[in-house]
C-alpha cells in the first residue's frame, strides 16, 4: 500500500516528512486528528530498520494518542513524531533544532513531548526553535517528568476498578502485582503501600527491585513468576504485549490496570481475558496521566495541584468504560473506543463551526 492509502485508511489528517541533509535528520510527523485540539504526541528517536517500519509506527502511535486524549476528556488531538536513527550516536544539537523547525512549520497543529529516545534536555533544545513543545522542566515553566502524574492516574484507575468490582475503593489489604518498577511502577508501589495495599514486584533491573523491597516492603518475584502470582489486581508497568495466549491462562488476578502501552499482544486477547473472568481496564484510559499533566502545562502556568485534580478524572473515565462495557456486553477496549469516538464526533463536530475570525487551525 502507498503512503496515502495507509494514512487515509486510518483517517490521518496529515503526514509530514522532514529532512536536513547536514545533520542527517529524517523525521516523520503524523497528525491523526486535530478535531479536539492540537495534535499532541511525543518524539520517538529510534533506529528503525526501514522507512516503512518508521511510518507504520508513527501512524499507529498518532492514532492511539487521538483516542487517549479524547477518552480523557482533553482538548487535544492525536499526533506523534519519529526521528529515524540511533539516539546515542546520531543525535546532535543541529539535528534537534532542524527537527524543531519542522514542528514549527506546522504552526501549532502538532505539539511534541519526550518519548523513547528523547529527553527533557532535548525538549529544551527544541524549545529554542519552536514554542510547540511540552514536557519542559519546571524551571522552564514546564511540567517536568510525567511519571509521578502517570502513577497518580494509575492509582485513580485502580481505585475506580476496585469500586466497580468490589463495591469499595479502599485498597487496604489488597494485593497488587506490579510488573516493572521503573519511574511509573516505583511511584505506583509507593502510593499503593501508602493506601494500605501490599505489593508484589518484578523487574529485569535488580536495583529497581531492591529499592521497592527496601523502601516499600514489596515482595519480589522472578520475571516470569509474576504471571502466576495470586493477587487482586495486576499492574503492568514495564513494556507492551504482556498478555497473550500463553500468559493469560496463568493469571490469578481479578483485574488488570497498569501504565504500559499496548498491553495486549493481539485484539483477541481482550476476549481471552473476558473468558477468564478478568476485568481488563484499557491501557490508554489508565495511562492518560502523562497527557493530562501536559494539558495543564499548555494552559500557561503549570500547577501540580490543578494537575492532581484533573488526574482524578481518570477514575471517572474508568467507571464510565467498565459500566458501559457491562451494559453493552462489549469488551472494555471496545467500550472505551466508542466513548472516545463519540466525543470526537460530538465536541469535534461543534468545533468545525467556526466563529467569524477564528483561525482554522488550533494554535493554543
Ligand atoms: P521505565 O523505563 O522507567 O520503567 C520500566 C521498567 O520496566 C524498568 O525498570 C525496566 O527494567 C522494567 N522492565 C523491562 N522489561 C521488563 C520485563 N520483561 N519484566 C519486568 N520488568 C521489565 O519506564 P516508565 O516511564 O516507568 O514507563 C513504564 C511503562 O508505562 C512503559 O510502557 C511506558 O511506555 C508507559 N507509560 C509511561 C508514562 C510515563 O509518564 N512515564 C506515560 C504513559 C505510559
Amino acid at each position: 500500500m502507498g503512503v496515502f492509502e495507509v494514512a487515509q485508511a486510518e483517517g490521518h489528517e496529515e503526514v509530514l516528512f522532514g529532512s536536513d541533509p547536514e545533520s542527517g535528520l529524517r523525521t516523520i510527523i503524523a497528525i491523526h486528528s486535530t478535531a479536539l485540539g492540537p495534535a499532541l504526541g511525543g518524539t520517538r528517536f529510534y533506529p528503525y530498520a526501514s522507512e516503512d517500519e518508521a511510518l507504520t509506527d508513527v501512524l499507529r502511535l498518532a492514532k492511539g494518542m487521538t483516542y487517549k486524549s479524547a477518552a480523557a476528556g482533553l482538548d487535544l488531538g492525536g499526533g506523534k513524531a519519529v526521528i529515524i536513527g540511533d539516539p546515542r550516536t546520531d543525535k546532535t544539537e543541529r539535528m534537534l533544532r532542524a527537527y524543531a523547525r519542522v514542528i514549527d512549520s506546522l504552526g501549532g497543529r502538532y505539539v511534541t513531548a519526550e518519548d523513547v529516545g528523547t529527553t527533557t534536555d532535548d525538549m529544551i533544545t527544541i524549545s529554542r526553535e519552536t514554542k510547540h513543545v511540552s514536557g519542559l522542566p519546571a524551571e522552564y515553566g514546564g511540567s517536568g517528568d510525567p511519571s509521578p502524574a502517570t502513577a497518580t492516574g494509575v492509582l485513580a484507575a485502580i481505585r475506580a476498578t476496585a469500586r466497580h468490582l468490589w463495591g469499595d475503593d479502599d485498597l487496604s489489604g489488597r494485593r497488587i502485582a506490579i510488573q516493572g518498577v521503573g519511574k511509573v511502577g516505583s511511584s505506583l508501589a509507593e502510593q499503593l503501600v501508602k493506601s494500605g495495599a501490599s505489593v508484589i514486584v518484578t523487574d529485569t533491573y535488580k536495583p529497581a527491585v531492591d529499592h521497592a523491597v527496601s523502601a516499600y516492603g514489596a515482595k519480589a518475584v522472578g520475571i516470569d513468576e509474576i504471571y502466576d502470582v495470586e493477587c487482586d489486581l495486576f499492574a503492568p508497568c514495564a513494556l507492551g504485549a504482556s498478555f497473550n495466549e500463553s500468559t493469560i491462562p496463568r493469571l490469578r488476578c481479578e483485574a488488570i490496570a497498569g501504565s504500559a502501552n499496548n498491553q495486549l499482544a493481539t485484539t483477541a486477547d481482550a476476549d481471552r481475558l473476558i473468558e477468564r473472568g478478568i476485568t481488563y481496564v484499557p491501557d490508554f484510559i489508565v495511562n492518560a496521566g502523562g497527557v493530562i499533566n501536559i494539558q495543564e502545562e499548555l494552559h500557561g502556568s503549570y500547577s501540580w495541584e490543578r494537575a492532581a485534580r484533573a488526574l482524578e478524572g481518570i477514575g471517572d473515565a474508568v467507571t464510565r468504560v467498565l459500566t458501559r462495557a457491562q451494559a453493552e456486553g462489549a469488551t472494555p477496549v471496545i467500550a472505551a473506543r466508542h466513548i472516545a469516538e463519540e466525543r470526537i464526533e460530538s465536541v469535534g463536530g461543534l468545533r468545525l463551526r467556526r466563529r467569524p475570525g477564528e483561525p482554522t487551525s488550533p494554535t493554543n
